[in-house]
């Protein structure tokens, strides 16, 4: 039975029950509309920890656009059936009143790793981030927590986040889950129609290309230019951008001497894809 709960008072009892018979929590932040990526996380934290908490919270914080968090896909119940089926103990679902009650004034900014890409196309995106995964973590207390390279720039603010305010709490990145046809899964997918849908896998094609052509020796440059004009010639309406970056700092670089990857943000009709590969 996956336990429903949406005060942090009755979590932070739930959780305290638990720690004192020495148990290691594990904690899933998502914000619902689940599918196989997400349960991927919860798989991992299953096999790495003594209980799970998967929390859902379409946090109005993190959306710079109102169309995006009015459109965002919901279904509380589909997402618990998915949860009991992966043996979650708990899914932590608050209301937006529990977690910016009135008289909320608090804001934490990860400057760096959070400015360029998604953080020059979505201003405030990544404050929005940063405050709700450290509430999130003070109000789970979790030891683990479990995110998805799929957002990679999220998984470095994060790593970024913990280390400067010492919160204890070990970050576990988890490769990302695909459709067959190579399409990063997302919530968001499900706003594709059919023929964008159809167009979408170019995104992924395109960046592994690019990807293969730099292992290869290839000018970057030159890669990253064809792979953009692939991602438009398919039908994208426009790309955000498709850089080459250090995986760590996330600093342009032109050559690959240290891990790197290239990440992307296109958009597609209403839908905006966001993927990244390692070189
Ligand atoms: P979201 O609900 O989109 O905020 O995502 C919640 C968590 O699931 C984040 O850590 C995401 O990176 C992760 N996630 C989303 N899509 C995928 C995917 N296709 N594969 C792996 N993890 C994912």
């Amino acid at each position: 039975m996956t336990e429903v709960i949406r005060s942090a008072a009755a979590l932070r009892d739930r959780v305290a029950a638990w720690k004192r018979s020495g148990m290691l929590v594990g904690v899933v932040p998502t914000m619902g509309a689940l599918h196989d990526g997400h349960l991927s996380l919860a798989r991992a934290a299953r096999a790495q920890s003594d209980r799970v908490i998967v929390t859902i919270f379409v946090n109005p914080m993190q959306f710079n656009n109102p169309e995006d968090l009015k459109k965002y896909p919901r279904d509380e119940a589909h997402d618990l059936a998915l949860l009991e089926a992966g043996r979650v103990d708990v899914l932590f679902a608050p209301g937006p009143e529990e977690v910016y009650p009135e008289g909320f004034a608090t804001k934490v900014t990860v400057a760096g790793v959070s400015e360029p890409m998604e953080g020059a196309f979505r201003p405030g995106h990544f404050d929005g981030v940063a405050t709700v995964v450290t509430k999130l973590f003070g109000m789970t207390q979790a030891g683990r927590a479990f995110f998805g390279e799929k957002d990679w720039q999220q998984v470095q603010v994060v790593e970024r986040l913990v280390r400067d305010l010492n919160i204890p709490i070990r970050i576990i990145a988890c490769p990302t889950i695909r459709e067959a046809d190579g399409l990063a899964m997302s919530s968001r997918n499900v706003r594709l129609t059919a023929e964008e849908r159809a167009v979408a896998p170019a995104l992924h094609r395109a960046m592994k290309g690019a990807a293969g052509a730099i292992r290869d020796g290839q000018d970057a440059a030159a890669a990253l230019a064809a792979a953009r004009g692939a991602v438009l010639a398919a039908g994208f309406a426009s790309v955000e951008y498709l850089d080459l970056r250090d995986a760590a700092t996330l600093e342009p670089v032109a050559t690959v001497a240290r891990p790197a990857r290239i990440l992307a943000a296109a958009q597609l009709g209403e839908v905006r894809l966001i993927d990244n590969i390692g070189v």
